[in-house]
């Protein structure tokens, strides 16, 4: 290790260990220092609206009573209701819900669609519980947060842990409660009842255009270059199957149990995704196995983190060799790895825009949902393109303008946005 990296490991040793709300609170401290929004505005936004937390019991299936812990962060909501994901997973935690919440604040600004941010979970680890245990948590789930919820106050969707049939039992247990089917107080269900071809593979379909626009920025020919991908669940695999797809070779994927890498490329439809396949990835036959550390620090042209958080530390970044990462995950760059990154010139295309197709397809979701209609798969993607493409222009703007990072030029759009918001609506009373 050179001494400049040393220096970086040590102004922060507890980078990798660093929580979402540090992560988030560090990034806007940054991106404030270069908006001109007002300072008071930005000490709203340190904090969050509210965070409720709640016990859920449980009757397990041998008969016996299990209490867990539930949160709902609501961060902000003045360009419309908080909106962001549920997570059900080990390590849910207040503050972790405040930062995530945090994140969907400026991932709805920077979209421009009119919701604010929020996230929740429970603590729990999925894998633990039956199908029929995690219907009765998710129901009682919904009864004790159904206070906060509703199609025009808060409006849950799948996260880590989650997907369409948690979404189902929410939606159901909420209309149950209140008399009536209310289907945009969730996004994310299947679509038999409201939910909205393409919302599954939309963040991956984000992560993916994105990926396509920053080579192409970069003066690189996607049928040229080389991407790894971290995660091989909803994210990881629609992104990678999509970027296949459209010419780039996919060296590397993988899932919680290890990588495969071939540098000829994968066939990525072969290779088994999360849904179709839980941890199936290493029993596809590849020449080369490598582990999700390695996987990262590959000699590819682009990198796509899509698994969990906090996998680009301040221990690894000085090795990653990619010059585009594209966030896929939530929060994979710590804010030290981050500027490490920088500094060697790395480009990172942000999460609050790389997977931002998530929310803006379940904004999609609750428009047809409140309309009574139904979008076609076509109109979805094509909608959601758009949408992308003007995202990616704004922040652009901002990189070209200013000299920014993505991340910084992301932050600078949705601040200005929610500023302006801000200061329209006035501080009440
Ligand atoms: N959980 C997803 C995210 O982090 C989607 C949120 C939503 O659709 O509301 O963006």
């Amino acid at each position: 290790m050179t001494q400049k990296q040393t220096t970086h490991a040590e102004s922060d040793s507890e980078s990798t260990t660093e929580s979402p709300l540090e992560t988030a609170r560090r990034q806007l401290r940054t991106a404030a220092s270069r908006t001109d929004v007002d300072d008071g505005v930005i000490e709203r936004l340190k904090h969050p609206t509210r965070v409720v937390e709640v016990s859920i019991p449980l009757e397990r299936d041998d008969g016996s009573v299990d209490v867990f812990t539930g949160y709902r962060a609501q961060h902000d909501d003045v360009r419309g209701p908080y909106k962001g994901g549920l997570r059900y997973h080990p390590e849910v935690n207040a503050d972790e819900c405040v930062g995530l919440a945090m994140w969907m604040t400026w991932k709805c600004a920077v979209m421009d669609i009119p919701f604010g941010g929020g996230k929740g979970g429970i603590v729990v680890d999925p894998k633990d519980l039956s199908d029929d245990e995690k219907e009765r948590l998710t129901r009682r789930f919904a009864e004790e947060i159904r206070d906060e919820v509703g199609p025009s106050r808060d409006i849950p969707a799948p996260d880590m842990g989650t997907d369409a049939q948690t979404m189902a039992w929410f939606m159901d247990a909420y209309s149950m409660q209140e008399g009536e089917t209310i289907p945009g107080v969730v996004t994310g269900k299947p679509p038999v009842i409201g939910g909205s071809y393409g919302r599954e593979e939309a963040p991956g379909r984000s992560v993916a255009i994105v990926a396509r626009e920053a080579v192409e920025y970069y003066d690189e020919r996607l049928e040229d270059v080389s991407i790894a991908v971290q995660g091989y669940g909803s994210v990881g695999a629609n992104a990678a199957r999509l970027l296949d797809e459209w010419g780039a070779d996919i060296v590397a994927v993988s899932d919680v149990n290890g990588g495969l890498y071939d540098p000829d490329g994968l066939d990525t439809q072969d290779v088994p995704s999360h849904k179709e396949e839980p941890e199936g990835v290493l029993r596809y036959d590849s020449s080369k196995t490598v582990s999700n550390e390695e996987l990262l620090e590959l000699d590819v042209d682009v990198l796509i983190p899509a698994a969990i958080g906090n996998v680009i530390t301040a221990d690894n970044a000085d090795r990653i060799q990619a010059d585009i990462i594209v966030e896929g995950a939530n929060g994979p760059t710590t804010s030290t790895a981050d500027t490490i990154l920088h500094e060697r010139g790395k480009h990172v295309i942000p999460d609050i825009l790389a997977n931002a197709g998530g929310v803006t397809v379940s904004y999609f979701e609750w428009l047809q949902d409140i309309n009574r209609r139904t979008w076609s798969k076509e109109r979805v993607n094509d909608e959601l393109e758009s949408a992308m493409l003007d995202a990616w222009a704004d922040v652009k703007a901002e990189v070209d303008a200013r000299g920014l990072s993505w991340r910084d030029a992301a932050y600078v759009v949705a601040l200005n946005r929610i500023g302006e918001a801000k200061e329209a609506r006035g501080l009440w009373p």
